[in-house]
């Protein structure tokens, strides 16, 4: 259990023999939604991509970074922070507020008031849900409150009419992580203490994880389907300066759409792709392709066999290195690679770093 600390003026710890216990499970019952709507939001499932727009308004990229960025901040503080909450007979005789921050205070103090005594354990305005809400306001200058009301109502008026200021609003984040607890969409299954460790089958990101890198925290994502059964390369004869031996498939693709531009091609079909929330999908170079070939039956949905017997290809965001008219890519029944004629129509599928 998270150990928090106390300062009590003109009140005597004995008046409220219990709140210490309640404010320690509180702000453990916090942290552990924070971590479990942390993994929420990586999820792409339609009841969890509902429940975000419910609170969040309707998906866009720059908007979620910030609230991914917010709860990851809450979780920090809630996780290594010293929790410092300050109680009076003033703060405690008041009963329409819950708590206060103090954003300016060195360390992020909050002041809990009356109301927050005869708050719930789970659900709407729980005790929980206050201690989210006051630790926004103290670990992110940006977050504040809704005009001063606080009803589901309203919150989600906010979320659907102007979403931007629904990402720098308190209560966005504590419904978000209330009702999606009531929801069951933040189980205990996701309460835990340690910071979320991907792996290899994860569905995360918008996708499945196929890669984790040595750091543990990255690694490579791809979609669960193909987002082609046959589609070109590129202009046959039209050399993209990519290097085979230093180019990410991020880095390739960028090259690829910056050298044809416009156009229905392998690399550009991954390029505009918007999947589960994300937009920063890419066509894997052949290294990248290899890992997601080791996980072919993990991460699931390739054809390895066409119906007229011949192998499946996939493309790679690799061009030859001197021949224009090939690039490479793999037969995905034995993992073979080789350079091909880039008319010729093959599989794609689409991956994104995280
Ligand atoms: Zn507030």
């Amino acid at each position: 259990m998270k150990s928090v600390k106390l300062n009590w003026t003109d009140v005597s710890p004995s008046q409220y023999p219990n709140l210490k216990n309640d404010l320690e499970l509180a702000t453990e019952t916090a942290l552990n939604y924070t971590i479990g709507a942390l993994q929420l939001f990586a999820r792409g499932d339609k009841k969890t991509l509902l429940h975000r727009d419910r609170f969040f308004g309707k998906f866009n990229e720059d908007r979620y970074h910030v609230v991914e960025k917010t709860f990851m901040d809450i979780r920090d503080e809630l996780l290594n922070g010293q929790m410092i909450y300050n109680v009076s007979q003033v703060s405690l005789s008041s009963t329409n507020v819950y708590g206060s921050s103090s954003p300016d205070s060195n360390n992020h103090e909050i002041n809990i008031y009356g109301k927050f005594l005869k708050a719930p354990l789970l659900g709407q305005d729980s005790k929980f849900g206050v201690i989210i809400h006051e630790t926004s306001h103290n670990v992110v200058d940006h977050i504040l409150d809704q005009h001063g009301t606080y009803s589901l109502a309203d919150t989600e008026a906010l979320a659907k009419n102007d979403p931007d200021k629904a990402t720098h609003c308190a209560e966005c984040y504590e419904y978000f992580v209330e009702f999606g607890v009531q929801a069951g969409l933040i189980s205990d299954n996701s309460v835990r203490l340690e910071p979320f460790l991907p792996k290899i089958g994860n569905l995360y990101g918008g996708g499945i994880i196929f890669y984790v890198d040595k750091t543990k925290r990255h690694g490579y994502i791809a979609t669960p389907f193909d987002q082609s059964t046959g589609i070109i390369w590129g202009e046959y004869g039209v050399k993209v300066p990519t290097n085979l031996r230093t180019d990410s498939g991020k880095v390739a693709t960028d090259k690829i759409i910056k050298t044809l531009g416009v156009g229905s091609y392998a690399a550009r079909l991954c390029y505009d792709l918007e999947l589960n929330g994300y937009s920063d999908w890419y066509l894997p170079n052949k290294w990248q392709l290899d890992k997601l070939w080791t996980q072919r039956k993990i991460v699931g949905g390739f054809t390895l066999d066409e119906d007229d017997g011949k192998e499946s290809t996939y493309w790679t965001s690799n061009d030859h290195k001197t021949y224009p008219g090939d690039a490479w890519s793999m037969r995905f029944r034995h993992g073979t690679k080789r350079p091909d004629d880039k008319r010729k129509l093959f599989r794609v599928r689409a991956i994104r770093s995280f």
